[in-house]
């Protein structure tokens, strides 16, 4: 396990728990099985399967970040993390395969910082499609609060333009499907 990535991982997040740890494990998983350098553009790509601790430990440490785009969040709820590496046309997931064991959580904790990768996680190429740079999209005013809010975002509600907020028929799953 690398020691720095630990240490940077928890200065991020504000504290220590078994989820980041596995998050800093993920990002070990990728410089090993991918031979990752840590991405400062958009060259490496990652979509997280869920919004937990975890995530910290990959926007801390590999580059992928919400604000650059190249962190893209696809709500199953799973425990899995896919990384795209458009240099090299190379995609890998990794699935977390361990159940909480019958252990003291800070014993897990140290567990999952020790064991070997493969312990840990299914490691597979992936043959899916890697996602195109993030866009900028234009602003359209809403027509009914005036806010400006990006195209593809709004919605044609009685003729007019609106945003999210004052679609009537809005629905969580109309943010957490937008896969970009
Ligand atoms: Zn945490
Ligand atoms: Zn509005």
């Amino acid at each position: 396990m690398n020691l720095d990535f630990w240490d940077k991982a928890r200065a991020f997040h504000g504290h220590a728990c078994p989820g980041l740890a596995i998050g800093v494990r993920v990002c070990d998983a990728v410089v090993e099985k991918m031979g990752a350098s840590p991405s400062f553009d958009e060259e490496l790509v990652c979509i997280v399967e869920n919004d937990a601790c975890g995530v910290d430990a990959i926007q801390a440490l590999i580059g992928c970040t919400f604000g650059k785009g190249n962190l893209i969040y696809k709500n199953t709820g799973k425990n899995a993390y896919t990384f795209f590496d458009r240099q090299k046309g190379k995609a890998m997931r990794f699935y977390f395969k361990k159940k909480m064991p019958d252990m003291e959580r800070e014993a897990f904790q140290q567990y999952l910082l020790d064991a070997p990768v493969d312990e840990l996680f299914d490691c597979k190429e992936v043959a899916w499609d890697i996602p195109s740079h993030a866009r900028i999209f234009a602003s359209v005013i809403c027509e009914i609060c005036g806010e400006s809010a990006a195209e593809n975002k709004i919605r044609v509600q009685n003729g007019k333009k609106v945003c999210l907020d004052c679609f009537t028929n809005y629905s969580r799953i109309i943010i957490q499907g937008g896969i970009a």
